[in-house]
């Protein structure tokens, strides 16, 4: 079976075809700058690239542009648009409704409507390719993957803000957490790495990109996530501030900032790219705190202490950690913010084998010592692997290993093993 994967975002829309269950890509690319003068496809397919420079105004319209460009004479890699037996959408929230990924109908529909209040930069544009997906290939199943449903398991305890409790049941103010699809599939490779049942391991897992999150994870389950009720808690990230004492907002409003203003501040401007006022962007900070750069080291140095201050609380909510596990652009191939985290948090175990973690650059790899009583492993996340894995699960004659139904009605839902593939 052939599964199309589709990641739309606000400006861009990413795509994946694989040929199920091996998880074989048989072409990727992505429509950039959506809704621009200077839109543009970049196709890849059999070690080649294509690329086709157009307006394209909607999501809709990328959509379109994709399944014309994958059965394309030339650079296609169908012979027609209906050889795709199922599609897996990456959507960020299903608030507390979706446990697992699930099998697209009206129902689910509305919830992504509804959760759009909570999401509102990702569930539009995730559901806008859904519908486009559904008019383009009206006889073919569709599935959403939640970066949210990992969480599910995340205790109330975890869960509950310190707010009035009417706020809970009014609005659904609690922490949902995200990056779930990314956390899930490293926790099961770390398992797999240690030959350990998916459910028999205790992780912290560190998804350290543009976005961080940081994840306990017990017994395979999430337990407790540094994200909340939106992607903006926790760990410091590029632009976005992570944890901070509610009044800053408060004091600012006072001084005239108003709700648009703190939010760009808080999503934009902050972080990295706020304390260091250089970049977002890692790899230039490092460059520039090997030349001395005073702001660009503190930006380091605060990014390093807050995720030091999680591993630490997570250590204590776990009580026992088996692995520590690296993933996402500066997770995967930052020698050296790996290192800084990692002598940063001896005291619960681990200890890096610093050749081990020279050599591993965006490959899978274990970089503790022998002696070390915690692992800690690269996992390259792969998270359009994972979705093309839930939809060949849910859409083929397969049994999902888990399946349960939701308060929303009738819908087939899992969690569940995902093979190694990768692009
Ligand atoms: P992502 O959002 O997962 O694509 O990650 C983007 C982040 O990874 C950016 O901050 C990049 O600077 C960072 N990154 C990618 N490659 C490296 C590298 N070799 N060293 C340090 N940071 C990196």
């Amino acid at each position: 079976m052939k599964v199309l994967v589709i990641n739309a975002g606000s400006s861009s829309v990413k795509y994946h075809l694989y040929q199920m269950p091996d998880a074989e890509i048989l072409a990727r690319g992505f429509v950039e700058r959506i809704g621009e003068e200077t839109s543009k496809l970049s196709h890849f397919f059999h070690g080649k690239t294509h690329t086709v420079s157009t307006k394209v105004e909607d999501v809709e319209k990328a959509m379109e542009l994709i399944l014309e460009t994958l059965a394309d004479k030339e650079v296609g890699v169908l012979r027609q648009i209906s050889e795709i037996g199922a599609v897996g959408h990456r959507v960020v929230h299903g608030g507390e409704e979706f446990t697992g990924s699930v099998i697209i109908d009206e129902k689910v529909i509305a919830s992504i409507e509804k959760f759009a209040d909570l999401a509102p930069l990702h569930n539009p544009p995730n559901l806008a390719g859904i519908l486009a997906a559904q008019r383009n290939l009206p006889n073919v199943k569709q599935v959403a993957c939640f970066d949210t449903a990992f969480h599910a398991t995340i205790p109330k305890v975890a869960y509950m803000y310190a707010l009035p409790y009417e706020l809970y049941e009014k609005y659904g103010i609690r922490r949902y957490g995200f990056h779930g699809i990314s956390h899930r599939y490293v926790a099961r490779r770390a398992a797999a790495i240690m030959g350990k049942d998916k459910y028999d391991i205790n992780a912290i897992t560190c998804h350290l990109g543009n976005g961080c999150s940081v994840t306990a994870v017990k017994q395979g389950r999430s337990i407790d996530t540094s994200m909340g009720l939106t992607p903006l808690e926790g760990v410091p990230m590029g632009t976005r501030s992570g944890d901070l004492d509610p009044a800053i907002l408060f004091y600012l409003a006072d001084k005239g900032y108003d709700a648009k203003a703190l939010k760009a501040l808080c999503n934009k401007q902050s972080g990295l790219l706020g304390l260091s006022g250089i970049s977002n962007d890692m790899r230039n900070l490092e460059e520039f705190a090997r030349k001395g750069n005073v702001r660009a080291k503190l930006a380091i140095d605060v990014f390093c202490y807050r995720i030091k201050k999680y591993i630490g609380a997570y250590a204590a909510v776990l009580d026992t950690v088996d692995a520590v596990v690296f993933t996402g652009g500066i997770g995967e191939n930052s020698v050296f913010m790996r290192e800084k985290i990692c002598n940063a948090v001896t005291q619960i175990g681990v200890q890096l084998d610093y050749a081990a973690n020279q050599n591993a650059i965006a490959k899978e790899a274990e970089i503790n010592t022998k002696d070390s009583k915690v692992k800690i492993f690269v996992i390259p996340t792969n998270e359009q692997a994972a979705i093309a894995n839930d939809t060949y699960e849910l859409t083929s004659d397969k049994q999902p290993i888990v399946s349960k139904q939701n308060s929303s009605g009738n819908i087939a839902q899992k969690q569940m093993e995902i093979p190694h593939g990768r692009s």
